[in-house]
C-alpha cells in the first residue's frame, strides 16, 4: 500500500460564482478517495497574473490534505473536479471558473509531460504562499535543483503583489 503524504493543493476561479465554487470544491476534495483534508486557508482575492491573463479578479485558497493517492491519480481527481465545474481551456492564463494545482506533494520531485511538482511558479506567486503561510508557516520545500525553500523566506519577494484576504472558510 501506498504510505501518507501531504500534499498541498492550490485553488483558483475567476468565472461565475467564484466564492461558492470554491466552498463546494473544498467539500469535494475534503471526501477524496484514501485522503483527509487537514487544513484550509481563507480566501484571498487578486487580480490576474501572467502573460495573457485577464478577466475579473481571481479567487484563491489552498489546502492541505493527506492522501494514499499518487500523484497522477491526485492529478486525475482534480482535473474531474476542473471539467464538473464547467472549466474550458482558450489560451494559457484564460479566465476559468476552476485552477486546481498540485503544488507540494510531500518533498516529492515530479517531472513528465503532465506534471511538475513542485509547481514551477509557486515560489512568485502571492496568491500560493501567503494561503500557505496561513495553514502551514514553517513549510519548507526542495526545487527542482534541490535547494531548500524557505516559505517565510520567500515572502519578501510576492509583497509587492496586490491581494486581500477574504472571510475564513
Ligand atoms: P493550467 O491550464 O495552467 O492549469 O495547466 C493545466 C495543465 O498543467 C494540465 O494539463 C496538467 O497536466 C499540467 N500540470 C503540470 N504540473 C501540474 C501540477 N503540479 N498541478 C496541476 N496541473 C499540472
Amino acid at each position: 500500500m501506498s504510505s501518507v503524504v501531504t500534499a498541498y493543493v492550490a485553488l483558483g476561479a475567476n468565472l461565475g460564482d467564484t466564492q461558492a465554487t470554491l466552498h463546494a470544491v473544498i467539500s469535494e476534495l475534503a471526501r477524496l478517495p484514501k485522503s483527509q483534508l487537514i487544513a484550509q486557508s481563507s480566501l484571498y482575492s487578486s487580480p490576474p497574473f501572467g502573460p495573457n491573463a485577464d478577466g475579473p479578479d481571481y479567487i484563491n485558497a489552498v489546502v492541505a490534505i493527506e492522501t494514499r493517492l499518487l500523484p497522477h491519480e491526485l492529478l486525475d481527481q482534480l482535473q474531474a473536479m476542473e471539467h464538473a465545474h464547467g472549466r474550458e481551456r482558450h489560451y494559457q492564463n484564460a479566465p476559468r471558473t476552476l485552477d486546481l494545482d498540485i503544488v507540494l506533494y510531500g518533498d516529492k520531485q515530479v517531472r513528465d509531460e503532465r506534471l511538475t511538482i513542485p509547481h514551477p511558479r509557486m515560489h512568485e506567486r502571492a496568491f500560493v504562499l501567503l494561503p500557505l503561510t496561513e495553514i502551514k508557516p514553517d513549510l519548507m520545500w526542495h526545487n527542482e535543483q534541490g535547494q531548500l525553500q524557505v516559505l517565510q523566506k520567500l515572502l519578501p519577494s510576492v509583497a509587492g503583489q496586490q491581494i486581500t484576504q477574504q472571510t475564513a472558510v
